[in-house]
């Protein structure tokens, strides 16, 4: 096992890999930038490193400064969190160069399963369903007009190195196709450095269901059941809850199993998650893969009891899963809200400053994952999420009603928060009765 990793992340993630690390025995070492230098997970490190000013590319994303820090601290393995380069097969490349360990996927499993359009060829060589469309990219007008017509409107156009719901493009006719495709080409120019785009069938009014797995370097793949975030603004997910309302428990265990074929398919290892949308008839379309830890990742710790940080740490180190899928249960219902700084009553405007109050929620069957404190600064430079709330209940009625007391004791102030909307979310009907869609939130909550 290793004895000392190093964290290239920062916030909330950081924090959670210092708490894995700890009750593991391995020291840490975190890196950051001079905007993160007031943090307060830095003391709970062994050691800490500046790398760097506050824009990400000369600190989060540089990754000779990250290297040299690995070097010189003498570690063992990387783990990159989410975001940043956590799916950045080139700096998995330089890792494995420099005999660092990189927390994550074999390289050519994150090259191939990191790009939509190689991931939906794998798929069907997997024989898991995947959502009519374009079977590799499409850079000319004429191309995307036949194929809309061959699968029908809408459609969605899609950018194949996307990443959180950026460089997307719903049409509804040739019109707005013609117009989506150069903007969604030159967003994602913009935001990936690739323009490259495809195109498939927009599946309207349908759920976002996504399977966790695990799998390590000795065969042996497993999935943790599934996570339902169709709650979502903008294509970003903002509530997520296990088990899923809306499935059965026959196409439950349909999902898993595709999953699980997916990953076999693909020779990846450590943690994935796998990302389906679900329509109306519960049919299911795999969206892509995931080669990281997400964000979400708690609903599935309290649900199954397994933490999926320190299975990462394991993996990584050539042990066996801990654990063999029939003896993962999902117990109980879990829920996770994200509490962005953001301000719901003027379009979601990042609130970077100061807290100076904050209370934070406690009592049974309530975690926080949260890296702020009264008189924390959060700076501007970075996401805006600042922490989760994470409840587990015996059903989904007690998992609500935990939810809706823990963020009536959540208190932040001055700084505004998503705490409103979630407050609205959970005790709105059609919540209540599992019957939300990706585009809920923005449809009927936020439509004025
Ligand atoms: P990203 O990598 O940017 O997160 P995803 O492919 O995971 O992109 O899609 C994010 C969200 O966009 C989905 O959860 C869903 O809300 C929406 N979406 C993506 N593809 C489709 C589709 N074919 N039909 C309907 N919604 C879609």
């Amino acid at each position: 096992m290793f004895t000392k990793i190093l964290i290239a992340n920062r916030g909330e993630i950081a924090l959670r890999i210092i708490r894995a690390c700890r009750e593991m025995g391995i020291q840490t070492v975190v890196v950051y930038s001079t905007a993160d230098r007031d943090a307060a997970y830095l003391k709970l490190a062994d050691q800490a490193i500046c790398i760097g000013d506050a824009p990400p590319i000369d600190s989060y994303l540089n990754i000779p400064r990250i290297v040299s820090a690995a070097e010189v601290a003498d570690v063992q393995a990387i783990h990159p969190g989410y975001g940043f380069l956590a799916e950045n097969a080139h700096f998995a490349e330089v890792c494995r160069s420099c005999k660092i360990e990189f927390i994550g996927p074999p390289v050519e499993a994150m090259s191939a399963i990191g790009d939509k359009v190689e991931c939906k060829r794998l798929a069907k060589k997997a024989r898991v369903p995947t959502v009519p469309g374009s079977d590799g990219a499409i850079d000319d007008e004429k191309a995307a007009l036949k194929l809309a017509e061959q699968i029908g409107y809408p459609v969605i156009i899609k950018a194949a190195a996307g990443g959180g719901g950026r460089g997307m493009r719903v049409a509804h006719n040739d019109v707005s196709l013609r117009a989506g495709l150069k903007a969604a080409q030159a967003e994602a120019e913009n935001a990936f450095k690739d323009s490259t785009v495809y195109i498939e069938k927009y599946v309207e009014q349908g759920r976002h269901v996504e399977v966790q797995v695990l799998a390590d370097a000795h065969g042996n793949a497993v999935h943790l059941y599934e996570r339902d975030c169709s709650l979502q603004r903008r294509h970003q997910k903002l509530v997520e809850e296990s088990p899923s309302p809306a499935l059965s428990q026959e196409v439950r265990e349909e999902l898993c199993a595709s999953a699980v074929r997916l990953i076999k398919a693909a020779g990846y290892q450590n943690a994935g998650t796998v990302e389906f949308l679900v329509d109306q008839n519960q049919n299911f379309y795999i969206l892509e893969v995931n080669a990281r830890i997400q964000v979400e990742h708690p609903v599935t710790e309290m649900v199954t009891g397994i933490d999926l940080i320190k299975e990462q740490i394991r993996i990584a180190a050539g042990e066996p899963l801990s654990v063999r899928q029939k003896d993962i249960k999902q117990v109980g219902h879990a829920i996770e809200c994200r509490i962005n700084a953001e301000d719901p009553q003027k379009n979601f405007t990042p609130q970077p400053g100061t807290i100076t109050e904050l209370r934070l929620p406690g009592g049974p069957g309530v975690r926080v994952d949260s890296h702020v404190y009264a008189g924390y600064r959060i700076p501007p430079n970075y996401d805006s999420m600042i922490g989760k709330l994470i409840v587990h209940g015996a059903t989904r009625a007690e998992a609500i009603a935990r939810m809706k007391r823990a963020l009536s004791e959540f208190h932040i102030a001055p700084i505004r928060t998503t705490i409103p909307l979630h407050m609205q979310i959970m005790s709105n009907q059609n919540f209540l009765a599992g019957t939300v869609d990706t585009g809920f939130i923005e449809r009927v909550l936020l439509a004025k």
